[in-house]
């Protein structure tokens, strides 16, 4: 069960804090609510657009990017394991996608046609008798990006769209790790030592 459903035991508190932390459009104004908006929008995207937003040159793709620094130095549970990797090698892949030409190559290839001029007609300067003449025509062979989408790209994504357990685990972490940040700011906030406003937290 997900969090955002109203039977799970933390949907109350989760509620909140999104309404409290998450700002209908634009960025949060704390760590902990973007933490909270980069997880939704990286799983919405993937429910509702087949992860097609994250893709190269997109704005998700910088989303996962600061996901990512944030989330290899937590501690997550063992069931959002692959969903983090797959997303770690996601945001590597988009890298590498950078160098790739997105471009078409072609091959030449010869075809003969029916000589325009005569059928066959042994005097016939344009086909020398043979009744047909050569054309040079271009086909497709192959693009890196392409390839590069078909072959390495996608399946990561598509298990990143099928890794329910995933998915449902990894918003129940970030959850708990912003509850987390909260209550060691609040700490923080309560020990005269310390003053808040000289530690970033992440
Ligand atoms: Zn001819």
């Amino acid at each position: 069960m997900y969090i955002f459903e109203k039977e799970h035991p933390l949907n109350k508190t989760y509620k909140e804090h999104m309404e409290k932390l998450v700002p209908t459009s634009g960025e949060a104004s704390t760590v902990e609510g973007e933490f909270l908006r980069e997880i939704n929008r990286i799983l919405y995207d993937l429910d509702n657009n087949g992860g097609c937003n994250i893709l190269p040159e997109s704005y998700l793709a910088n989303i996962i990017s600061n996901f990512n620094s944030r989330i290899v130095s937590l501690e997550f549970p063992k069931q959002c394991q692959n969903f983090i990797n797959n997303l770690l090698k996601l945001s590597q892949l988009l890298e590498e996608g950078k160098d790739i030409e997105d471009v078409w190559e072609t091959e030449e290839y010869e075809v003969d046609i029916p000589c325009p001029e005569c059928s066959g007609d042994d005097n016939c300067s344009f086909c020398d008798g043979t009744g047909y003449v050569i054309e040079y025509e271009e086909e497709d062979i192959g693009n890196k990006y392409e390839e590069f989408l078909e072959e390495k790209l996608a399946p990561v994504l598509r298990n990143l769209i099928e890794d329910e357990i995933g998915k449902k685990n990894i918003l129940e972490a970030v959850f708990l790790e912003v509850l987390r940040m909260e209550r060691e700011k609040e700490n923080l906030k309560n020990n005269s030592y310390f003053n808040i406003d000289e530690f970033s937290l992440l």
